[in-house]
């Protein structure tokens, strides 16, 4: 499938849509999803066009996963997330459904419950100590 630019994120990047950004560089983007699993899920995006993780440049993911690890840092502090859960998608079959290469940032602590819109999700026990 070709990248398409009129997804939501690739509108996000021209500024034809709002986003509340909490970082950015010359090629990664990050902030606020929009749907947040919890409180402080975020989006870490590159700047350059990729569907996913098949398509984009090595370099470019590799830049794109330095950007991860400096917003969970920043996530971690701003929401006090004793963990935090970092998945990526590929494929409507994966659930993927937005077309721009993405990594998710999600908050976890003791307690969290099964979102119930489905995807990327993990319960975590009352007994488990992170
Ligand atoms: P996927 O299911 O493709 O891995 O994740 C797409 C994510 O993008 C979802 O968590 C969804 O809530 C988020 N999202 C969809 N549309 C928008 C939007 O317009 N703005 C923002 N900030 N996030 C969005």
């Amino acid at each position: 499938m070709a990248y398409d630019h009129e997804n939501i994120f690739a509108k996000i990047l021209r500024n034809e849509a709002p986003a509340a950004r909490v970082f950015e560089d010359e090629l990664s983007l990050a902030f606020m999803d929009v749907m947040p699993q919890v409180q402080g899920h975020t989006l870490v995006i590159p700047k350059a066009p990729a569907e996913n993780i098949h398509e984009i440049d090595p370099e470019i993911l590799g830049h794109t996963i330095q950007t991860t690890q400096t917003v969970a840092a920043a996530v971690k502090s701003a929401f006090d997330a004793p963990g935090i859960m970092i998945a990526q998608l590929n494929g409507a079959s994966a659930g993927q459904t937005v077309f721009h290469c993405h990594v998710h940032l999600i908050p976890r602590r003791k307690g969290d419950i099964e979102n119930p819109r489905g995807g990327v999700r993990g319960i975590i026990p009352e007994n488990k100590d992170y």
